[in-house]
């Protein structure tokens, strides 16, 4: 048996703490006062709302398997409509049809994308693109420079990482597109994300290992094997590393230069989010694309997928650029989002709102990034790394985080043999 340390209880860690945990002594520390990290909730009225808009895919196939061991309610499913929002004009998005209609591309664009469409969904093979290819390359040779510029960089630069297309991986993009998100049937599940996540906290406390919230981590000395945490030493024999690297590195004593180095150089991107409540939905639509706003990127109808609140839940949101936004009072943030939805829905009357902030909310997936990206091992064989940071190219979901922390614990418990 040994002490295990898992530092951050969002889903990677909980997911590893539920293997290791059978025969392990594990302690998951916390900073915040709730875990679920990402994923997690907040009350409203008595219903549990996630902070950020969550779905599952069909072919997440780790996070259906967590749902059905830990929450025997089952998910429902529902096949989603998507818009794209630009110029003051809302174009569905949803079928190869509507294509057509979708005037902010010239007719020759448009049958390009159409073209695109049958060659990602047929014939690509993410895992066949080289490491180091951009996305820029990669996408003015497959959907031609106008789609490139008009719709990609829109949605993809612009609006999630904000860089240039030319620094992001074509690899981890392709992987993004074969995700068919657009044509999805998503899934949420009947008792809301907190009830698995609860779930397995019961699970891992059964096997008599604990999970501390409000755990202010001072000094992680690598080399001693010892944690200063809430002004207490505690020694273990191995430690997890689930929390954002800037943040790791600041606690981490000990680490190699060359491997800090390489570490530091993970950058990561923010994400604002609004849940309001409004009477009606707003459109028939389940995910909307802003495109050329100052600061609404996108805009997602929960109820559509999941009905059971009193008032209908959507978030408004904006992943690149919003770095800026991290430090603004949630008046100012509500007022800015909330101006550009008003020149599409006009009418809309809103309840509340609250305001969410994660200054992690997704590695950069740069193109450079499988240069300096971390492994689950370490050069300090008692350190190990788990979470969305190792789990690249494959996209940043509940499914890649809970697959981290189940990798993580499979080369743990084979090294022990
Ligand atoms: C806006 C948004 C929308 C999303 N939508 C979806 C979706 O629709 N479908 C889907 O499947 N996934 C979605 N995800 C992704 C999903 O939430 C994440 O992939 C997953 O929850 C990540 O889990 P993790 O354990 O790797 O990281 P995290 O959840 O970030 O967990 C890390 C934990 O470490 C803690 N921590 C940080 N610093 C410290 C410290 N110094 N000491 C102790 N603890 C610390 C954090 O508080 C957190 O609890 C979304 C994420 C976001 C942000």
């Amino acid at each position: 048996m040994k002490k295990i340390i898992i530092l951050g209880a969002g889903l990677s860690g909980l997911a590893a703490a539920t293997e290791l945990s059978v025969e392990n002594e594990v302690l998951v520390l916390e900073k915040n006062n709730y875990i679920g990290g990402l994923a997690a909730s907040f009350n409203y009225k008595g219903y549990e709302i996630p902070f950020y808009y969550h779905h599952v895919f069909n072919h997440d196939s780790v996070t259906r398997s967590f749902l059905k061991r830990f929450d025997d309610s089952g998910l429902t499913w529902k096949k989603i409509k998507m818009a794209i929002l630009v110029n003051n004009r809302s174009y569905n998005f949803t079928n190869p049809l509507a294509l057509l209609s979708f005037n902010y591309l010239t007719f020759k664009e448009k049958i390009r994308y159409g073209l695109f469409g049958f060659y990602v969904f047929y014939v690509l093979n993410p895992d066949k693109i080289p490491q180091n290819l951009d996305a820029e390359k990669w996408l003015k040779k497959y959907a031609g420079k106008g789609i490139t510029k008009k719709l990609f960089h829109e949605l993809y630069a612009k609006n999630k990482f904000n860089i240039s297309l030319s620094e992001i991986s074509a690899k981890q993009f392709a992987h993004r597109l074969k995700a068919k998100e657009a044509l999805g049937v998503f899934g949420y599940p009947r008792d809301g994300l907190d009830k698995f996540i609860d779930n397995m906290k019961n699970y891992i406390e059964k096997n008599k290992s604990k999970i501390l919230i409000n755990q202010n981590i001072q000094e992680i000395d690598l080399i001693k094997k010892q944690i200063k945490v809430n002004n207490k030493k505690i020694k273990y024999d191995l430690t997890i590393n689930t929390i954002p690297i800037p943040e790791f590195l600041k606690i981490a004593k000990g680490l190699p230069k060359v491997y800090e180095l390489k570490l530091s150089k993970i950058k990561y991107c923010p994400a604002v989010s609004i849940v309001i409540g409004t009477d009606k939905f707003l459109s028939n639509h389940y995910w909307l694309n802003v495109l050329k706003e100052p600061k609404l990127q996108m805009i997602m109808q929960h109820s559509w997928l999941y009905d059971n609140y009193p008032e209908k839940i959507t978030w408004l949101l904006r992943y690149g650029g919003s770095e800026e936004d991290l430090g603004i009072n949630d008046d100012k943030i509500f007022k800015e989002y909330t101006h550009s939805l008003k020149k599409y829905y006009p009418r809309v009357n809103i309840k509340w709102y609250k305001v969410f902030r994660e200054k992690y909310a997704e590695p950069i997936y740069d193109k450079n990034y499988y240069l300096f990206k971390p492994d689950y091992k370490t050069p300090i064989p008692s350190l190990y790394h788990a979470g969305i940071q190792v789990s690249y190219p494959l996209i940043r979901t509940m499914n890649s985080a809970l697959i981290s922390g189940l990798e993580v614990a499979k080369l743990i418990k084979s090294s022990d043999s």
